[in-house]
């Protein structure tokens, strides 16, 4: 589907970037015109997705940053050099997230802190640290990535799940509390996506899943990307505070 042009003079801020489902929205979000800065954990990461990008479309207006994202003095500095190289922030897409799969009664407290960490304080650090730049600009867009077991639980692995459902708060709260600055606040809530996630899972278990899914089989990264492009574009100039589930109906 030609996108081009739905996010023209907008510009971006991916994290979590570098792969999977963040490298598919920072395509997405360059192929329809707008300019991003795809964050990712490591200098090295980060290199490799802008020569790979770069070589699909030597145009592409893309730049690569990779502070602490659990360091918000980090995150505040690398958003103002985003600022400064592209003059404004548009758009956040807080992507970068880890999973879990241990047992309570083998779950590392340290474990879950850094889960946490992660997946919850990054999306609030990254938020504090758009919405002024936003909010000076008249609005904005901030769209986290969730999962489908922000709805269910999973059986073990507790930390993912419940960081999830601390995202889903954060997304409906701030969408709250920054609705009067014209910044909308959405989740996406992907199913099992083909990524590095789930490649590292053994093939028979990707099968066994994706037969217990409607859709009868396991979403790709470009279909989630799709729902991010929709939120982030104009096309949502009403939608905030919900979280969107692209799961095949597996939970939604
Ligand atoms: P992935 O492992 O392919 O990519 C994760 C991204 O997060 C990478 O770009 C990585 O650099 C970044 N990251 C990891 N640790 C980081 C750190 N400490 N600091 C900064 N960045 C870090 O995973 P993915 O499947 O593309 O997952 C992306 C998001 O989608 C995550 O939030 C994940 O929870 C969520 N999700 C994935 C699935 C799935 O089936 N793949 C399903 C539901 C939700």
């Amino acid at each position: 589907m030609n996108t081009a042009g739905m996010l023209e003079g907008k510009v971006a801020v991916v994290t979590g970037g570098t792969r999977g489902i963040g490298f598919a929205v920072v395509k997405k979000f360059l192929e329809s015109g707008a300019k991003v800065a795809l964050c990712g954990s490591r200098q090295e990461t980060v290199d490799k997705a802008l020569a790979k990008l770069t070589e699909m479309n030597p145009d592409y207006q893309v730049m690569g940053i990779c502070p602490s994202l659990t360091d918000y003095s980090a995150v505040e500095a690398a958003f103002a050099k985003v600022k400064e190289q592209f003059g404004r922030i548009d758009i956040l897409a807080n992507n970068a997230g880890i999973s879990a799969r241990e047992s309570i009664y083998d779950y590392d407290p340290d474990d879950f802190a850094k889960i946490m960490d992660l997946n919850v304080k990054a999306v609030f650090n990254c938020s504090k640290a758009a919405a002024p730049i936003m909010k000076e600009q008249g609005g904005g867009a901030i769209i986290n990535t969730s999962s489908m077991v922000s709805i269910t639980g999973q059986r073990s692995g507790c930390g993912y799940p419940a960081s999830k459902f601390a995202v889903n708060g954060l997304t409906k709260s701030l969408a709250r509390e920054l609705g009067c600055d014209q910044i909308r606040v959405n989740a996406v809530a992907p199913g099992v996506t083909r990524t590095d996630m789930v490649a590292a899972l053994p093939p028979d278990m990707v099968e066994r899943l994706a037969a217990t899914i409607p859709l009868g089989r396991v979403g790709e990264p470009e279909e989630v990307a799709n729902v991010f492009l929709f939120l982030a574009s104009d096309l949502a100039s009403y939608v905030t505070g919900t979280v969107v589930s692209v799961d095949g109906a597996t939970v939604s």
